[in-house]
């Protein structure tokens, strides 16, 4: 009989989340408190009609929608709930009224206390510490009884019946776990949803952005000939402000340029390559930069005949946006280091530096468009980067330490010279 009741309490108690689940297409219903609050004392108030009674108590699963409401839906769908149990326990009557009261008061307490924390940890645990409050609700009926055994002078009977006793304690659990676990589905299930269409909108953003820059990009051509030209015939002031002009025009182009290639990395010619030879061709590029910086860029090269088949000035690229940012990123008298090391079908390029490092907060923005830490920076080269290296089916990641450095590792897929030219 006690099984059969608390299996149909078990039932009741998620309910509720199904039911939001049903109406999760409506997002500003789900959220609302009063809805979530009705729903829940609902299931509260169900729980008690079909509860257990003995030893002079009402067992039941009630507390169970009381303390999802508070910390699922705020202190307002808590207090609803919390006053549909008091009043339907005092509509109930009996010996124990004032223990039940006591009870859902006290009961209610530890969730309202944690309420404000409880958004801070992650799901996991969020279903941990709902489970554990839902064991100090019964702690506190178990409590109840024996303190209403001790005034009736009943105690030392000891006649109670310990496994009811656990079975309670088990559906509470089972159906406390159970019922935040449903949640943190539904929450994660909304998030997704809310993340595709945000997606979708920044496609359709970028897209309509990329089109724009690609106009802009041919008037830009045009003026910055004819400023040429016109730099050519001018001497004194005029000629230093339309250096100016056509330095910032550069900057402009080169922005522009690097949009397009985020929004659309074009590979125009795929050939096979040696990874040595355009690393060499990178190093010596960025060299001047490092000099200027008073940066030592090292390259410990393993010559045993890589080869890749992909497009070379893309990935020359994409290495030069990295290998840049670990030189601005070292201070005066750092080190960069460029080494590569390959098995059987990839090749992994490591570019460590002593520079300034990252914290983990910086560390998981990385490559979002237009982040930047640098007064004249844009925020594109490493999602430039990421970008290209993707498309090339390769992967990036970071390590980082705030003051230590960063190593930034580039696995791309490549053979060796023999196997690819049986091929
Ligand atoms: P930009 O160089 O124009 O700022 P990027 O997309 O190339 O844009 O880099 C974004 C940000 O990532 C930089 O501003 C910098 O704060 C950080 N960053 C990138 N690489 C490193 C690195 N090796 N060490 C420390 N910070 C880095
Ligand atoms: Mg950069």
């Amino acid at each position: 009989m006690l099984a059969e009741k608390l299996l149909l309490n078990l039932l009741i108690t998620i309910a509720p989340v199904l039911l939001c689940s049903a109406l999760a297409d409506n997002k500003q219903r789900l959220n609302n408190p009063f809805i979530c609050g009705l729903l829940q004392s609902t299931s509260a108030l169900a729980c008690m009609i079909f509860s257990y009674s003995n030893y002079g108590f009402n067992w039941d699963l009630r507390y169970v929608p009381l303390i999802l409401a508070f910390l699922y839906a705020g202190p307002i769908a808590g207090g609803m709930v919390l006053s549909a149990i008091i009043c339907a326990r005092i509509l109930m009557g009996g010996d124990t009224v004032l223990f039940g009261l006591v009870n859902s008061l006290l009961t209610a307490l530890v969730p309202l206390l944690f309420m404000k924390k409880f958004w801070n940890y992650p799901p996991n645990k969020r279903v941990l510490l709902s489970t554990l409050i839902g064991g100090w609700s019964l702690i506190l009926c178990y409590s109840s009884l024996t303190t209403f055994r001790y005034f009736e002078g009943d105690i030392f009977k000891l006649d109670f019946n310990v496994p009811d006793l656990l079975l309670v304690g088990l559906i509470d659990t089972i159906a406390i776990a159970l019922a935040a676990k449903l949640n943190e589905g539904m929450i994660e299930k909304n998030k997704m949803k809310e993340e595709i269409q945000r997606a979708e909108k920044l496609n359709t953003l970028g897209e309509l952005a990329a089109s724009i820059a690609h106009e802009v990009r041919n008037p830009l051509t045009v003026v910055k000939g004819f400023l040429q030209l016109m730099q050519q015939q001018e001497a004194g002031k005029n000629y230093e402000y339309l250096s100016l002009v056509l330095s910032e025009l550069a900057r402009a182009e080169s922005i522009i340029n690097d949009y397009l290639n985020f929004a659309k990395p074009k590979f125009e010619k795929i050939e096979e390559f040696l990874l040595t030879e355009v690393l060499s061709e990178v190093m010596m590029l960025l060299a001047p930069l490092a000099a200027k910086q008073s940066v030592q860029l090292e390259s410990q090269l393993d010559y045993s005949g890589f080869i890749l088949f992909t497009d070379r000035n893309q990935l020359k690229q994409a290495l030069v946006n990295l290998i840049k940012n670990a030189i601005e990123a070292t201070p005066e008298g750092g080190k960069v280091t460029i080494h590569n090391k390959s098995d059987q079908t990839s090749a992994s390029i490591l570019i460590s530096d002593t520079g300034k490092g990252m914290t983990p907060e910086q560390l998981s923005r990385i490559g979002t468009l237009f982040y930047t830490t640098k007064d004249k920076g844009t925020g594109l080269g490493t999602s430039v980067s990421l970008r290209i290296i993707e498309t090339m089916s390769g992967k990036v990641s970071y390590q980082s330490k705030p003051g230590v450095g960063t190593i930034v590792t580039m696995v791309l897929p490549a053979g060796r010279k023999e196997e690819l030219v049986n091929i």
